[in-house]
């Protein structure tokens, strides 16, 4: 993967983005995503925020080989700090880390959201509480992309403020427009996932060490909302 040629993970994070947006990609890393978008002529402007120092001078780098500096501000902040009001940011993709990190990016900075912001969020596990989060905040979920690349199974959630919401526990926990497409991908993942679930409850059924009861139950919950939905 490089600015030329993204994952097929973060090509879909791409293809998520409108025409013409002024990007902020928060944890952008080494900034394959805004460099390949801009490279593209696809948006107009980008900011690439990184709150490590090796990924933001990776970023800083690929910003520098692309001659793109004029177009995408590197900044050395954490989270949403990285956007200014000047920069009038209309979309903002937070990529490759857990639902609990982006929803906590969103919490912490959320004085520097205009509420007009298309969020383009890609978490690695936990995307419930991420979900939980949008549902809180008043934004609707757009569009939902479950994808397999190697042996994973990344989720994409676009989001945007609109008319209040409210999502069942279930709707939460599978994802409101994955429950009603129901692609393969989607049964496969929660296949595998109701395999973990038994397997969990089995050993923790076994275990000499006491764990929580509603931990237990937590998952034993879970493991019958799986079941359910896939009948
Ligand atoms: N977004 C890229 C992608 O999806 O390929 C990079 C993902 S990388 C696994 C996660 C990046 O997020 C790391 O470079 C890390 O330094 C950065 N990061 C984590 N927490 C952050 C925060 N609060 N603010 C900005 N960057 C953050």
């Amino acid at each position: 993967m490089n600015q030329h040629t993204l994952s097929m993970r973060l090509e879909r994070v791409a293809a998520q983005v409108p025409i013409g947006a002024r990007l902020a990609d928060i944890g952008s890393d080494h900034g394959y995503l805004p460099v390949a978008l801009m490279r593209r002529g696809a948006i107009a402007a980008a900011v690439a925020g990184e709150v490590a120092l090796t990924p933001f001078h990776s970023a800083q780098r690929t910003v520098r080989e692309n001659g793109l500096q004029l177009h995408i501000s590197v900044r050395l902040a954490s989270g949403l700090a990285a956007i200014e009001p000047q920069d009038a940011i209309t979309a903002i993709s937070i990529c490759g880390m857990g639902g609990e990190t982006i929803r906590d990016i969103l919490q912490s900075g959320k004085t520097r959201l205009s509420g007009q912001e298309r969020l383009i969020l890609q978490p690695n596990g936990g995307e419930q509480p991420l979900r939980q989060w949008l549902m809180e905040n008043g934004y609707r979920i757009l569009c939902e992309e479950l994808l397999q690349e190697n042996r994973f199974y990344y989720e994409i959630i676009v989001a945007e403020r609109g008319a209040a919401v409210t999502y069942s526990a279930e709707q939460l926990y599978f994802g409101p427009l994955q429950m009603q497409t129901r692609s393969p991908v989607f049964l496969a993942k929660w296949q595998r996932m109701l395999r973990q679930k038994q397997r969990m409850l089995t050993e923790l059924a076994r275990a000499q060490q006491t764990v929580p009861e509603h931990k237990v139950q937590e998952i034993a919950q879970q493991a019958r909302w799986i079941s359910e939905l896939l009948g």
